[in-house]
């Protein structure tokens, strides 16, 4: 007989821990008991020997499905004497631990939705301890029925007696429910149809006949209408004032997704994963779905049913929906009946409500596989507020604010990073308001007080002026070069701190010198960088405007880097319209409003407008979006380009590169295949370089971020050639390599410039 007493820590709590520690100790006929405490599971066990050992084996091969163990202590003791194992009451202490974000329904739960015998058939809040909502319910911690939006809802006997007892999946499941006392759905409006009494059965009826509803969801409202039918997709368009994006689509199993895309085995696995998130992959050619969903792609972005509500709903349709955010173009997702009600009224036809309230907003994740790793495109459902593991632990507690698209923020406490969720565009005060109540939320669930802040170097940002505004006396504030926090935020992901070299390739950050940045070479590390390449400086006629009319980009660089060869180019320069023509010359020779940039996503714009793919962009990178959807990815052609040595490294000029690709166009070349030719050529100057700084830096160490690396070619083409080349890269996994992964590379300057 020996005695033990077992701590452990990492997610270990909401997630049906100690009942999988009762009934392992009752499996192994050990004695003893469980609690929680507010940082972590403490046990303590007598029994023989063996019998202790395969405890301490299955603890941490058997953990339950949503349990992430981080740390397991063992020590030994003398025999307690107990006589039973027993779940003991919880123990406040001042520790804090995390939770698992929302998980999709679980097999189990998706049974009982689906059988007629059981007392949860067809409830749309079906839920277990391995499933179910939580962080878009949750007020504060720790995780406790009173302090979730089901605090309003008491349970009846039937479902206490499942929530006390220990060998029940639903042992303190805290949003645990069932048709007798749980929330319940409704029909906003619809009208009631003979022999369809049931509101999700009578909402799949009017989403048949080509209406837009408004469904309640998880982290807030979603949009919906028959993905088939070109009518209600135009309608959904017009009401949203949302014009080109893709639209997201929910099908209803692995068949349907099957028959809309090619996905990959990984592609498989992200899909079904329990994070559900939306998958971009790979369209098939002429398959029912409307063209207006994804207009101009070779992708459509798949998610499967996650919540029962969705299961029953998609179940009853038995089609692909359109499924997006429930807002306005630009605006935030709405969560609160009244709030979509009041804000949705002209967009949508219907409501498809509920009463749980939603606490906090999240939108669904998006994730792409790029090179071979799948990686989050939008981080937000099911992901955050998962902690990301830091290399490092931080004394005082860090706020980063991140940048202003795609806009995140993190908080560091010790060595933990809480990445937001997606929050959009820094770009209208509900958004702002949504960043803000995001924070307050996240610094209360997990009691950080920080004192370093760190932001853009973008004086315009309005998370720069959040920072500048947060108010603690005496924070140490820390500004971070937008590209520098791009390379950190991949350095960390794997743990990098030393030098290394960082290609930092997006459409738009503030640089050193004022000029936008976005084509960028550094050599990095945590506390600084040097820029040692960068795609030459070419104007942005009209400041933004330049952005939204890439032909503008294109006269830009003819008038420029291409001068010499601006007659080659006059049948381009015809196509502006004359009135036009005229003025953007003279602002360019009187330089007003005309920034400079390095921007590659700038070049990505300019080379589609030559080759006529897209004029004017209706979202920020569609004519990138549209250039790598065309793009030949057999092709190997490469165009000529200049790297030019300056005083700091290398300029790459990439005049020739346009010139090429114009010439083959008059030429009459398909445009797939000038198309492909221009993803190799950016690639292979990218890796010329890399090899260049390698010989002077003698660094052998690659990091990929920036919004350009969304692209599937361009980041194949080059992890090919660096890695044929004996590169070792870094590439994003867990953040998106957009601006949405910003926050975390200036967390982690900010860290490492203040220890
Ligand atoms: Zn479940
Ligand atoms: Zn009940
Ligand atoms: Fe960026």
């Amino acid at each position: 007989m020996r005695g033990l007493s077992v701590k452990v820590r990492g997610t270990v709590q909401g997630v049906g821990f100690r009942p999988f520690v009762f009934q392992l100790a009752e499996r192994y006929r050990l004695t003893g008991w469980v609690r929680n405490t507010n940082s972590q599971v403490e046990i303590e066990l007598d029994g023989g020997e063996e019998s202790l050992e395969s405890f301490l084996r299955d603890l941490r091969e058997r953990a339950p499905p949503l349990a992430r163990i981080d740390e397991v202590e063992v020590e030994d003791r003398d025999p307690g004497g107990f006589t039973s194992f027993e779940i003991i009451a919880s123990q406040l202490d001042e520790g804090w631990q995390s939770i698992p974000p929302d998980t999709a329904t679980c097999d189990a739960c998706l049974n009982e939705l689906f059988d007629p015998s059981e007392r949860r058939y067809r409830y749309p809040f079906t839920n277990c301890t391995h499933c179910g909502p939580r962080f878009t319910i949750i007020e504060s911690l720790p995780y406790d029925r009173q302090r979730t939006t089901m605090r309003c809802f008491p349970m009846c006997d039937a479902c206490r007696r499942e929530y006390e007892d220990p060998r029940d999946r639903r042992f303190h499941a805290q949003p645990v429910a069932c048709p007798t006392c749980g929330p319940k759905v409704w029909l906003h409006a619809g009208e009631m149809e003979s022999g369809a009494a049931d509101p999700i059965e009578r909402c799949a009826s009017l989403l048949r006949q080509g209406k837009i509803v408004a469904i309640k969801g998880l982290g807030g409202f979603q949009l919906a209408c028959d993905a088939t039918s070109p009518e209600s997709v135009a309608r959904l368009r017009a009401r949203k004032r949302r014009y080109g994006k893709p639209f997201a689509l929910m099908v209803p199993d692995l068949e349907w997704a099957s028959r809309l895309c090619e996905p990959a085995p990984i592609e498989l696995d992200a899909l079904q994963s329990r994070e559900r998130p939306i998958v971009l992959m790979r369209r098939r050619p002429d398959t029912e779905i409307a063209p207006d969903v994804a207009p101009g792609l070779d992708t459509l972005g798949l998610m499967l049913p996650y919540t029962p509500l969705h299961h029953l709903l998609l179940r009853s349709f038995d089609g692909p929906l359109v499924m997006t955010s429930g807002n306005l173009s630009e605006e935030p997702i709405a969560i609160g009946n009244r709030e979509a009600v009041d804000r949705l009224a002209l967009i949508a036809d219907d409501f498809l409500l509920h009463d749980r309230d939603i606490y906090a907003r999240y939108d669904d994740s998006v994730v792409r596989v790029l090179g071979d790793t799948t990686v989050p495109l939008r981080r937000a459902r099911s992901y955050a507020p998962d902690p990301l593991s830091l290399p490092f632990t931080a004394d005082q507690d860090i706020l980063a604010c991140g940048a202003q698209q795609k806009s995140t923020f993190c908080l560091v406490k010790r060595d933990k990073a809480f990445l937001s969720q997606h929050i959009g565009d820094l770009e209208n005060l509900e958004t702002l308001e949504h960043f803000q109540s995001a924070l307050a939320t996240f610094e209360r669930l997990f009691k950080v007080e920080p004192r370093i802040i760190a932001h853009d170097m973008h004086p315009d940002y309005l998370s720069s002026r959040v920072a500048q505004e947060y108010p603690v006396p005496n924070a140490v504030r820390v500004t971070v070069q937008h590209h520098h926090a791009h390379i950190v935020s991949a350095m960390v992901e794997h743990g990098v701190r030393d030098e290394v070299i960082g290609v930092a390739y997006d459409g738009t950050g503030y640089g050193t010198d004022g000029a936008i940045w976005g084509g960028e070479i550094l050599v990095a590390n945590w506390t600084g960088f040097r820029r040692v390449g960068h795609l030459r400086y070419a104007p942005m006629i009209g400041g933004e405007a330049a952005i939204r009319k890439p032909y503008r980009m294109a006269a830009g660089y003819i008038w420029s880097l291409c001068r010499a060869s601006e007659a080659e180019f006059q049948p381009f320069l015809d196509s502006v319209p004359i009135g036009e023509r005229i003025i953007l010359r003279r602002q360019l020779e009187v330089e007003f409003n005309t920034p400079l940039t390095s921007s590659c996503g700038r070049l990505f714009d300019a080379a589609a407008a030559l080759l006529g793919v897209r004029t004017e962009a209706l979202y920020e990178g569609q004519p990138a979006v549209e250039l790598e959807a065309l793009a030949d990815a057999q092709v190997e052609d490469l165009y000529p380009f200049d790297l030019l040595r300056t005083a700091e490294g290398w300029e790459i000029d990439p005049a020739a590169v346009l010139r090429a690709l114009w010439c083959e166009f008059r030429a009459g070349r398909p445009v797939p295949v000038i198309a492909g030719a221009f993803h190799n050529t950016v690639a292979a100057f990218t890796l010329g370089v890399c090899r260049a700084v390698r010989d002077k830096h003698r660094l052998n160490r690659v990091a990929l971020s920036g919004g350009c690396f969304q692209n599937a070619l361009l980041t194949r083409r080059l992890l090919e050639g660096l890695r044929k080349d004996g590169f070792e890269v870094l590439t994003h996994r867990h953040v998106p390599p957009n601006d949405g992964g910003i926050s975390l590379g200036q967390a982690v300057v900010a860290h490492a410039l203040t220890s």
